[in-house]
């Protein structure tokens, strides 16, 4: 999709320290860390956000969530745990509109989130 900065990054375009990839997602570091360990996985695919994901998008989703999975192990957090968030829409604070997972942990998290 021309001008989404997550398909940019999919394409190399923009750089990002990318710490995992296969042929369905790519997962790097967020820029603006919320928590010691903050990393986003996103589909190669352009989707806008969860509530655009159809079913054909189910094995994509499918490889996201186990991605997240994997780049929590690969960044230390099986152990203490951690917390995959997907931001959807105006209300949930969602800024960029390419599907993401968030990947957090490192520290005790909040709950309720704010
Ligand atoms: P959301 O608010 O759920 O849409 O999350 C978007 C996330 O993308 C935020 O946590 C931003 O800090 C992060 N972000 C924005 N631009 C970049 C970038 N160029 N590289 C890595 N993370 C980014
Ligand atoms: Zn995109």
């Amino acid at each position: 999709m021309p001008g989404c900065l997550f398909c940019n990054i999919v394409e190399k375009k923009i750089p990002a320290a990318i710490v995992f990839e296969n042929e369905h997602v790519l997962a790097f570091k967020d820029i603006r860390p919320a928590a010691p360990v903050h990393a986003l996985v996103i589909p190669r695919k352009h989707i806008p956000g969860i509530h655009e994901a159809t079913p054909e998008d189910a094995a994509a989703l499918g490889q996201l969530l186990l991605a997240a999975r994997g780049v929590a192990e690969q960044l230390g957090l099986a152990e203490g745990g951690y917390r995959l968030v997907v931001n959807q829409g105006a209300d949930a604070g969602q800024s960029v509109f390419h599907l993401h997972c968030h990947v957090l942990g490192g520290r005790q998290l909040g709950w309720p989130p704010g």
